[in-house]
């Protein structure tokens, strides 16, 4: 809490903008939070700007002191965010960032990866659990192949920079690595195509919603070698390339790291000249812009205020806990996975499973559509499986690092409404076409409706296949109840159990644990639920 005026004072000096209405608080429960005040009479619009932060001010592995120390693909990985974290972290009051680290914590302490093994029992049948497990891989592979090598081969460096009073080994242990990485991975932002991810003070403040109030604004498109957002020295030499007529490979040479640091203003003072045009694309800022328009209800007092909102992405109960810590009840972005009942009846079918799979491991679905040619039902699946794709169209707009990049991710999931994905779909069909009778086209149809909103009436009309795809969608389901083995609890149930949690005392770390795994196991039982729900009308069961 006392860390807030050193704070103010860093985005002063680093000509980091806030808006007036917006109030940086702290409290223990809830951390570093962003509280908005508005006069009722005053909504604000569509994009309008309520912090900018100059490129310059952001904490890169290109901005920090080790910016030569790694190869540019590195520099832009989260293993290169981490290592100039750490770096910096351990430069103390000599980092340029001091006061802005100061403000963080030395680890995520409420992410999954930090619960005492009883309290990871909690959600060890949940899909939690599976992306623990890769983040885990992940890590250790970033460990290995970045971090270890890094420290290795640059000792003397690291060790000039940073001091002698930091003891080696404690400074690059996995434990401190792993630290490091749950504080950078839950506030990193990908920037642009030359720094690649980075710390943003402030704009790493808000917390998460589902139904965000504002969102993280950069230009992407700058030039990867050197950061200019407009022409510059690069672009005939990638023509050049391009065009194959320069063959020495010289990325590493033309980089030109920006300084950061002391004394280099120009940036800064461009910033006021055009900053009342939202459409302006050659701002060299990180911007945090109303994504919809906020409004107070006009009862009541005149000035409100409340807490506003950004979104990390839209990620599953499973991705946020694993990442964040948190979760939320019917989180508008959840899935659950049934890549594992999937795969057992397979194997209890003798049905190849990597018959299906491409060499790099990913679901080919080519494969899995020359079984059925000419069926195309991935146009009307797609709004099904959307998700991580769609926000790749939002204009440009870049949201925390999703989780594209991670492991543990099902292809074949059911959603919040209970539908299913087009990969569980496409397995589905190909176990039934090869345990049954062949599908014909018109009962991919009849399937399609059922599960995007099916009168119980359609039941009856049923094909052979159809039957078998839903039953054995139902399997599925049955399977995938029974492994929780908490006596089948219902999510309503577990919502009793998370309001009576809810007291209005402050939670401690243990409850607020406990709180999180509820809301998990409550998420995934009633998607379960309602995919039931929606087989048995098909059926004509219920
Ligand atoms: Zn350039």
């Amino acid at each position: 809490m006392e860390k807030i005026p050193d704070f103010i004072d860093f985005l002063l000096e680093n000509d980091i903008e806030v808006s007036p209405d917006l109030d940086i608080c702290y409290s223990p429960s809830r951390g570093y939070h962003v509280l908005l005040s508005l006069d009722v009479k005053n909504p604000l619009a569509r994009n309008t700007p309520l912090a900018r932060v100059p490129k310059s001010a952001v904490l890169s592995a290109s901005s920090s002191v080790l910016c030569n120390l790694l190869s540019d693909d590195k520099q832009r990985s989260l293993a290169g965010l981490v290592l100039a974290y750490l770096i910096e972290r351990n430069l103390g009051d000599r980092s340029p960032w001091s006061r802005y680290l100061d403000m963080l914590p030395s680890r995520e302490e409420s992410c999954l990866r930090f619960w005492d093994q009883d309290e990871q029992e909690w959600v060890r049948e949940t899909d939690a659990a599976d992306i623990l497990r890769a983040a885990e891989e992940d890590l250790a592979e970033m460990y290995d192949n970045t971090a270890t090598p890094f420290f290795e081969s640059q000792r003397a460096v690291v060790r000039a920079t940073i001091g002698e009073n930091v003891p080696w080994d404690n400074f690059t242990s996995k434990k401190t690595f792993a630290d490091a990485v749950s504080v950078v991975a839950a506030r990193c932002f990908e920037i642009d195509a030359f720094i690649g991810l980075g710390l943003c003070p402030v704009a790493d403040l808000f917390n998460h919603s589902d139904h965000e109030d504002v969102h993280f604004e950069t230009r992407f498109e700058v030039c990867e070698w050197c950061g200019n957002n407009d022409t510059c020295e690069h672009d005939a030499q990638a023509l050049r390339e391009a065009a194959g007529e320069n063959d020495n490979e010289s990325e590493g040479d033309d980089s030109a790291p920006p300084e950061i640091e002391d004394g280099n203003n120009d940036d800064f003072n461009d910033i006021n000249v055009d900053d009342d045009d939202d459409g302006d694309d050659d701002k060299d800022t990180c911007d945090i812009v109303v994504h919809r328009r906020i409004a107070f209800s006009r009862q009541g007092y005149i000035q409100r205020t409340r807490e506003i909102f950004n979104s990390y992405g839209p990620l599953s109960s499973g991705q946020l806990l694993v990442k964040y810590g948190f979760a939320i009840r019917r989180n508008a972005h959840d899935y659950l996975s049934l890549e594992r009942e999937m795969r057992a009846l397979y194997r209890e079918e003798g049905i190849p499973w990597h018959e299906l799979i491409d060499g790099s491991g990913h679901f080919n679905s080519d494969a899995g559509t020359k079984h059925l040619d000419g069926f195309r039902w991935q146009d009307e699946w797609e709004d099904v499986s959307e998700g991580e794709e769609s926000r790749e169209h939002d204009h440009g707009d870049n949201h925390h690092k999703a989780s594209s990049e991670e492991g543990g991710e099902s292809e074949l999931k059911i959603d919040i409404r209970g539908r299913i994905s087009f990969h569980l779909w496409d397995r589905l069909v190909l176990y039934c076409v090869r345990t049954g009778g062949s599908p014909s086209p018109s009962a991919y149809h009849e399937i399609l409706r059922v599960f995007n909103s099916a009168p119980s009436s359609l039941a009856n009309r049923l094909s052979g296949t159809s039957r078998c795809i839903i039953e054995t969608l139902l399997v599925l389901l049955s399977r995938r109840w029974d492994r929780y083995q908490d006596g089948g609890i219902l999510s309503a149930e577990y919502d009793y159990v998370i309001s009576e949690e809810v007291a209005s005392r402050e939670l401690t770390d243990r409850e607020s644990r406990k709180r999180n795994a509820l809301i998990v196991l409550a998420n995934e039982k009633e998607m379960l639920e309602l995919a039931k729900a929606r087989c048995e009308k098909a059926l004509g069961i219920v």
